[in-house]
């Protein structure tokens, strides 16, 4: 039974229910303002990112370029042993590097003057949440930063597939690997088990792997996967999953049966918003059980709002720090602050890596005529290395206005290139301001201001 709030007396100003990207950011600036503040974490500090996506992730595909890095040295003149690669090492540092980042991000909330509650909390009311170790805790505000969790879809032998959580804790490295899925999670694990030297198959149920990047993007990225040795199959659907012995059978479209020892299904991510208890206070889940929110983040009951993956906008981590962020201006400093989801630039950390910004091709010419800029090259030191992989630089342009609608990259340190070319983009740069700008030499980055011949007008 929740208790009565009278008046203005509530046990906290902010209570926030889960303690990730979005949750965090809040918690703190809030508290920073002045706030009473109190924070649930189920699990572990950090969140997704931290404990079981970006960092360790990251991590992983650093380590998996390490195989590029030894197979080139060679051609530079190195000579060492044999490479190989120990993942219980391996394991044992990201572990201690995550429980490091942990352990900051409690000390941090605790500085700053956060009350946390290692466990569950669900809404008892609009201004109340219920703790197992407490009871119920009033709050002037709740802040839904609950995330996502993987999503497998219902198919017979599913309770054999494991997700992108497992991959971080496996005790050793698979032989055979099937990843079922071609987004964000089944791209980049693709890229970083071939790396780590397991066998890699990918099956996707549509045409092209990526679905929402620029095509160029799509087919450029797909051909390289290829290239290093993942069979990538597409209008491949996945029909069932059957243990055999040590092994798992896998039936895929038409009827064919191959076996792995590891089944990764990378099919979505859904808000983490089952049990918490929004309907009973009134706010109706949408598809796949997201938070309805306004730009402001606030939740049709004026005294919830919701942030990062819960909300299903954009489901990144700069993005739910970003909604954090702004939820704290506009509740706790005075300063009302709308999320603007325009232009976030993103990387798909593949081998080779994606970065991209602003519009595809695809969806540029939908919107009205454009003129296409791209170039396709072997980077310096890959001719030496003996890696045939080519860069890929593409700028989409409105052909009126001659401002850069998009620009999408495929190749080595694409992430970090795009955080740059994001500004210009965001700015409003014309096709002329970057040809303005002096080339940096010898780069790979010196391309995109120096592209001269449109690829394709529309
Ligand atoms: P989360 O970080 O998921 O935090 C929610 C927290 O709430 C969790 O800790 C959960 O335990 C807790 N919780 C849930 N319910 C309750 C409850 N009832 N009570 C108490 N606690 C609760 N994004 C990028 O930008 N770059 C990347 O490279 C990237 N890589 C990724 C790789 C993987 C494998 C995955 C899965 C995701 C990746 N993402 C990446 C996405 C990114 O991790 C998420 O967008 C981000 O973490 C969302 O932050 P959030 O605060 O909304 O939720
Ligand atoms: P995505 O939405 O990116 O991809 C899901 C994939 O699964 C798509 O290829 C989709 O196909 C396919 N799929 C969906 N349902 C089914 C089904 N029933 N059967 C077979 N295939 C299916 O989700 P992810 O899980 O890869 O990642 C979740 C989110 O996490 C990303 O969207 C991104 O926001 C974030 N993320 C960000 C990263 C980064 O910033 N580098 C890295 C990892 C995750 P179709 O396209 O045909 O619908």
């Amino acid at each position: 039974m929740a208790k009565r709030h009278t008046g203005n007396v509530f046990d906290y100003d902010l209570f926030v229910i889960g303690g990730g990207s979005g949750g965090i950011r809040a918690a703190r600036m809030a508290a920073n303002a002045g706030a009473r503040v109190g924070l649930a974490e189920e699990d572990r500090l950090g969140g997704t990112c931290v404990i079981r996506g970006c960092v360790p992730k990251k991590l992983m595909v650093n380590a998996a370029d390490y195989s590029d890095a030894f197979r080139g040295a060679a051609g530079f003149g190195w000579s060492a042993g044999e490479p190989s690669f120990d993942w219980p090492s391996f394991r044992t540092a990201k572990d201690r590097e995550i429980s490091r980042l942990e352990s900051i991000y409690r000390k941090n909330l605790a500085a700053a003057g956060v009350q946390i509650f290692e466990e569950r909390a669900v809404l008892a009311d609009a201004h109340a949440v219920s703790l197992a170790s407490c009871g119920t805790k009033s709050a002037k505000h709740i802040l839904v930063a609950t995330g996502g969790a993987p999503f497998v879809p219902d198919l017979p032998g599913a309770g054999l597939a494991s997700t992108s959580n497992d991959v971080f804790l496996l005790d050793k490295l698979p032989d055979r690997v099937l990843i079922v899925g071609g987004g964000y999670i089944a791209c980049e694990f693709a890229g970083i088990l071939n790396g780590l030297g397991c066998r890699v198959t990918l099956n996707y149920r549509g045409e092209q792997i990526l679905r929402g990047f620029d095509g160029d993007v799509r087919s450029h990225v797909s051909e390289a996967m290829s290239a290093r040795g993942i069979e990538v199959c597409l209008n491949a659907e996945t029909e069932s999953i059957d243990r055999n012995g040590p092994a798992l059978a896998v039936r895929t479209t038409g009827g064919s049966l191959s076996e792995f020892d590891f089944v990764l299904y990378a099919t979505g991510r859904r808000p983490n918003t089952a049990g918490l208890g929004l309907e009973a206070v009134g706010i109706e889940l949408g598809r796949g059980g997201k938070v309805p929110v306004d730009s402001y983040s606030q939740s049709p009951v004026p005294s919830i709002y919701a942030v990062g993956d819960a909300t299903d906008r954009i489901n990144l981590t700069p993005v739910a720090i970003r909604e954090g962020a702004a939820f704290a201006q506009t509740v706790f400093m005075n300063n009302p602050t709308p999320v603007d989801h325009a232009n976030v630039p993103t990387a798909v950390f593949t081998r080779p890596e994606i970065g991209t910004v602003g519009m595809t091709e695809e969806a540029a010419n939908a919107r009205g005529k454009t003129v296409v800029y791209s170039t396709r090259f072997r980077p310096l030191s890959a001719v030496i290395a003996g890696s045939k992989e080519e860069v890929l630089m593409k700028v989409v342009v409105d052909r009126a206005s001659r401002v850069v609608l998009g620009v999408h990259i495929v190749g080595p340190g694409a992430g970090e290139l795009i955080q740059a070319v994001g500004i210009a983009v965001r700015m409003g740069a014309t096709k002329e301001d970057f040809d303005r700008t002096v080339a940096v030499h010898p780069t790979a980055a010196e391309e995109l201001v120096t592209l001269t011949e449109p690829v394709g007008e529309a």
